[in-house]
């Protein structure tokens, strides 16, 4: 296998990230969330690396769940979403997986059902996003029937922030009064902080907070502070030039000859392309670092390459080592340039691309 392209991994920050989420929240537990095959990173190698220590593994469904169970994770898993179908409750229970209950039907499925050993429940109220759970008189009618319930051991109070990336906090506050308002007499563990609001909102970082992107090391915060500083990128994206010619003033490059010289440039080609998922939408001028040097791209991404300006890298040469993201070149500054996000970049590297897991050079 000789095509320079991959994704390096490092582990130890990764670890480092959730201890830094754990040390922001002091004294909550952490879900780390590692939903989507840890966002792209794999969920395997990164569940296995933090078993022994995470206070819980959140993934999107029991397919996920099972995965990290086969390869070995013993640790409590969170179901975020909860079942989707009535069967899959043998498997939470024989497995002990966490169940969110959101909605009437999953609820019904719940008492309907004979466990062997009392469920374990996450109750979700819907606080304004307006995607999943309970409304405040639904949410309150579900925990007392869970409540009731011989088979439902503990209840979690959960719910989810719409807002909580952007700077202005009302939105996140109108949700955190109407999550209070919904349990406050009911004393029982919450978890409302995904990892914008474990970054931003102390108050929200009580019970369980639930970080996902800043694991990886992006922030999903739209201004930075000195709370996301710390986070280390645990994704290198890399390839290496393979071709490079000199084009004239006038000459275009690519697809569509979307860039057009303005002067003699000199143009690398790097073995990537948005087959490997670097993003097509990144416009001329995306940041990418050649042989340890900041220059841009330019041209259409096209299936398995793109196209970059060597006029800041005259020593480029074949065989250059290009960093598309990682500790040079920040993922959420290339998903800027392509109307995108982290998360998105994150978890489109396909499955062309060999994760290679290692500590970062
Ligand atoms: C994905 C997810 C998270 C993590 O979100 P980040 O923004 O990546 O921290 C937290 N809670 C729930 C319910 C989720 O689905």
């Amino acid at each position: 296998m000789t095509r320079p392209t991959r994704a390096r991994i490092d582990i130890a920050a990764f670890v480092d990230n959730y201890r830094h989420a754990k040390a922001l929240a002091a004294g909550a537990r952490a879900v780390a969330v590692v939903k989507a095959d840890a966002y792209g990173h794999g969920a395997v190698e990164l569940s296995r690396a933090l078993a022994g220590e995470a206070d819980a593994f959140g993934v999107a469904c029991l397919e996920e769940a099972m995965e990290l169970r086969a390869s070995g994770v013993a640790n409590a898993i969170v179901l975020l979403e909860g079942v989707f179908t009535p069967d899959e409750l043998v498997d939470v229970d024989r497995e002990h997986m966490i169940q969110v209950v959101h909605a009437d039907h999953q609820l019904q499925w719940l008492l309907d059902s004979r466990p062997q050993r009392p469920y374990r429940v996450w109750l979700k109220l819907d606080s304004g996003m307006h995607r999943l759970g309970f409304d405040r008189d639904g949410f309150r009618r579900a925990h007392a029937e869970l409540a009731a319930c011989a088979h439902v051991g503990e209840i979690v109070h959960m719910t989810h922030f719409a807002r909580a990336d952007e700077t202005d906090i009302a939105y996140t506050q109108q949700q955190l009064s109407a999550f209070h308002d919904a349990t406050r007499d009911l004393e029982h563990a919450t978890s409302v902080a995904n990892s914008p609001a474990t970054l931003a909102w102390p108050a929200t970082r009580s019970g369980w907070v639930r970080p996902g992107i800043m694991l990886y090391g992006a922030s999903p915060l739209q201004q930075r502070q000195a709370t996301d500083a710390a986070l280390r990128p645990v994704m290198r994206l890399e390839s290496a030039i393979i071709a490079m010619r000199t084009l004239a003033a006038g000459d275009a490059v690519g697809y569509g000859g979307r860039f057009v010289c303005e002067q003699a440039t000199r143009i690398g080609v790097v073995a990537i392309g948005y087959g490997d998922g670097y993003p097509r939408h990144a416009t001329d001028g995306t940041p990418v670092m050649v042989d340890g040097i900041r220059t841009r791209i330019v041209g259409r991404v096209s299936m398995d390459m793109l196209t970059v300006d060597l006029g800041p890298v005259p020593h480029a040469r074949v065989g250059s080592l290009v960093e598309l993201w990682g500790p040079h070149v920040s993922a959420n500054e290339v998903a800027r340039y392509a109307d995108t996000i982290a998360y998105e970049l994150f978890t489109g590297v396909t499955r062309r691309v060999p994760r290679v897991y290692a500590a970062q050079p």
